[in-house]
């Protein structure tokens, strides 16, 4: 069967066509600025050229019939009609404490998800946006929710509590959820495949650095404890966002500057990370290419956001006592070789060995410690959208003619 995955943010939307069957990929693209002048689809139909159409979009209905039409169409299509696509696996951030595994979604389902928006007040809403614009574009259609907050519901509370007030975690739900819960169970399982390990008896440390980046402790195919927290601003420096800081520090920052709590959070979110560290770009790429050009900033943001990966490795191992295989992936974790030789070069008290010469490669999966390293250390490749699409098939699966979500 056909599955449409859908990653939805607040102007923009991600989708792929994948067969469920070959898991190949049909077609995949982006519907950007939704809402906003100037927006046009990116379109890559596979084995032909990608596409860019311009065309406004006022809201995401209007994407979501224009990315239907697209992969139906004469020119750019890969189906002949929409009853090839046999349902529909969404992304969803922020399944607070409900949501422990993916779900069919129902009416009852988007009540919960709503009731959650207060815990990603920039992420649920534009994810429902999209469920509900899919709804009454394919009506009828069996819809799945995949939630990235789900995989680390394992964790247990004394990683999860924080040291507050009980009360707001009874009354608020103020505790760590963790993030890149998709990319995290689907790197943990092929980490384990690719190191000859047993899910059920391995202790696995998967770095997923991205412009977003977390990392998780994985006991015998369990999260028991992430970097994320309440929101996907805690944890390591990334492109943009600060990471963990302390939290005083925002009073000390509206005091000085005169801003109210909001701004604080909009400089902790968009201008802090190796952007605002560097005063020159979120982009790694660029700060290793300053760096190498002798930009002190840049160096000190790359070595800042190294040291603290290797700071929670070093604090993962320790949950776990011990560690068998460390993953890297996503987009800096895949490609950037540097940083991977800087946090591996100090992994050394864990009988680490870096293979340097298969640190070189970029994007494959690849075994980059050397035959003799004490803790294997891979790259693996996330597919956030094909776990999305084998969470779906799993629970639409065979009853693909029973199961159906209403229209709403
Ligand atoms: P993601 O959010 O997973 O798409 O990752 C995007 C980030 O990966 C970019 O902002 C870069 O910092 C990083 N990245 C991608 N390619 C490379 C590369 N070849 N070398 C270093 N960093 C890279």
């Amino acid at each position: 069967m056909d599955v449409l995955v859908i990653n939805c943010g607040s102007s923009s939307l991600k989708y792929q066509l994948i067969n469920s069957e070959t898991e190949s990929v049909l077609a995949a693209g982006a519907c950007e600025r939704i809402g906003i002048s100037g927006g046009f689809l990116k379109h890559k139909a596979s084995e032909r050229d990608e596409v860019i159409i311009d065309v406004s979009m006022p809201d995401h209905e209007a994407a979501i019939k224009l990315v239907l039409k697209t992969l139906t169409d004469k020119e750019n299509g890969v189906i002949a009609s929409l009853k090839s696509i046999h349902a529909v696996g969404h992304r969803v951030v922020h399944g607070g404490e409900k949501f422990t595994s993916s779900v069919l979604i129902t009416k009852e389902v988007i009540e919960e998800i709503e009731s959650c928006n207060d815990l990603a007040p920039l992420h649920n809403p534009a994810n429902l946006i999209g469920i509900k614009a899919c709804a009454k574009a394919l009506p009828g259609r069996p819809m799945v929710a995949v939630f990235d907050t789900a995989f680390h519901q394992t964790m247990p509370p004394e990683a999860y509590l924080y040291g507050l007030p009980h009360r707001y975690y009874v009354d608020y739900k103020i505790r760590r959820y963790g993030f890149h819960g998709t990319s995290h169970s689907y790197v943990s399982k092929k980490l384990c495949e690719a190191a000859g390990l047993s899910l059920d008896d391995s202790k696995l440390i998967v770095c997923h650095l991205g412009n977003g980046s977390s990392i998780s402790a994985v006991l015998n195919g369990n999260s028991i404890d992430t970097s994320m927290g309440l929101t996907p601003l805690a944890g390591l420096i990334m492109g943009t966002r600060s990471g963990d800081i302390d939290p005083a520090i925002i009073e000390y920052i509206a005091r000085k500057e005169g801003k109210t709590l909001e701004e604080v959070l909009s400089v902790l979110n968009k201008e802090s990370g190796v952007l605002g560290m560097s005063e020159l770009s979120s982009d790694f790429r660029d700060l290793e290419e300053a760096a190498e050009n002798g930009n002190e900033l840049a160096e000190q943001a790359v070595d800042a956001f190294c040291y603290q990966v290797v700071k929670y490795i070093g604090a993962y191992t320790a949950a776990m006592g011990g560690v068998d295989a460390i993953a890297f992936t996503a987009g800096l974790g895949e490609n950037g070789c540097r940083v991977r030789q800087k946090i591996i070069q100090r992994l050394h008290y864990l009988g680490i060995e870096l293979d340097d010469l298969a640190n070189q490669f970029r994007g494959i999966p690849m075994r980059i410690s050397t035959e003799s390293s004490a803790v294997a250390v891979f790259v693996i490749p996330t597919n956030e959208e094909l776990a999305i699409m084998r969470e779906t098939v799993a629970i639409v699966g065979d009853h693909i003619e029973k199961p159906r979500t209403e229209s709403f």
